[in-house]
């Protein structure tokens, strides 16, 4: 089965090896780069690959993506000011990566981007302010003012598809692009579980009963860095009522017509989530059992 996008990356990240500097000194010196430049990773033209590059890149923030075999693999941020040019190749958005490059290379530049995104934003030490430094290759930052340890953030979102017999309930926010009705989603709060977040986010934003809720599958989702967590959730009545600010439309589907939308035979006012989003995968798996 292909993997969701952005997960699936091939790569070994060496966890238990990364730490010890000597080690990583001799991975830096026989690796191979992806510049990112303005959270974009560097694409060929046909942008059928992510294009590395040797090294030489040490005045610049890089991180360790992992080890593709025996060949160690990082990332370089470069800086923000004008694009660089790099051989022919393309620095692209990334959710446009998504839908064109390879399963391996968007899981490889997902991690790229959510990784050096966070380094970006967290340069200063949240306890006591001084300027922190990276360590481990880049999966966590010291303070020296304060020996306070920073790691990489990866924030829980829960996206649930609620069902109710033989149908399910879709909707769409009011910044959501034209047309698209999805799932629901709702980041998790401190002092909550998956399910409860589930059930909070479908009563706050429909006004919608839920009974039992089952993890589905997951998703890692660089924007900048939240773990989509799909799920199921059993409605105990069809009734909803939309809140107007994060829903403005809602609709149950049939099984029949989610199957006839994700074969393109109904063409109307409404789209269904496309394949680089868990969502698709929520919906697809479920009307095709
Ligand atoms: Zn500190």
């Amino acid at each position: 089965m292909t993997p969701i996008p952005f997960s699936g990356s091939p790569l070994d990240r060496a966890s238990d090896r990364r730490s010890d500097d000597a080690w990583l000194a001799a991975q830096q010196a026989a690796g191979l780069y992806l510049p990112v430049w303005q959270n974009r990773p560097l694409v060929s033209q046909d942008r059928a690959a992510f294009l590395p590059w040797r090294g030489g890149w040490a005045d610049h923030p890089c991180v360790f993506l992992g080890l593709d075999g025996a060949q160690p693999l990082f990332a370089v941020d470069l800086p923000d000011e004008s694009e660089p040019v790099l051989g022919d190749g393309t620095f692209q958005e990334m959710r446009a990566c998504a839908f064109v490059l390879p399963a391996r290379d968007t899981a490889i530049a997902g991690q790229a981007k959510a990784l050096l995104d966070w380094h970006k934003r967290h340069g200063f030490c949240p306890n006591c302010g001084h300027a922190t430094g990276m360590k481990d290759g880049g999966y966590r930052r010291l303070c020296p003012a304060c020996s306070a340890e920073h790691f990489p953030r990866t924030d829980p979102v829960v996206i649930m598809l609620p069902i109710f017999g033989d149908e399910c309930l879709i909707g769409r926010g009011p910044r959501f692009p034209p047309l698209l009705h999805s799932a629901f989603a709702g980041f998790i709060e401190p002092g909550e579980s998956m399910e409860e977040a589930v059930r909070r986010e479908l009563w706050e934003e429909v006004r919608l009963k839920v009974g039992a809720v089952s993890y589905h599958a997951s998703q890692p989702w660089p924007f900048p860095s939240s773990l989509m967590l799909g799920c199921y959730a059993q409605a105990l009545a069809r009734d909803f009522k939309i809140d107007g600010h994060e829903i403005e439309a809602a609709r149950w589907l049939t099984k029949d017509e989610v199957r006839a939308r994700l074969a393109n035979t109904i063409e109307d006012e409404m789209k269904l989530p496309a394949t680089i989003a868990i969502a698709h995968y929520l919906i697809r798996d479920w009307a095709q059992n």
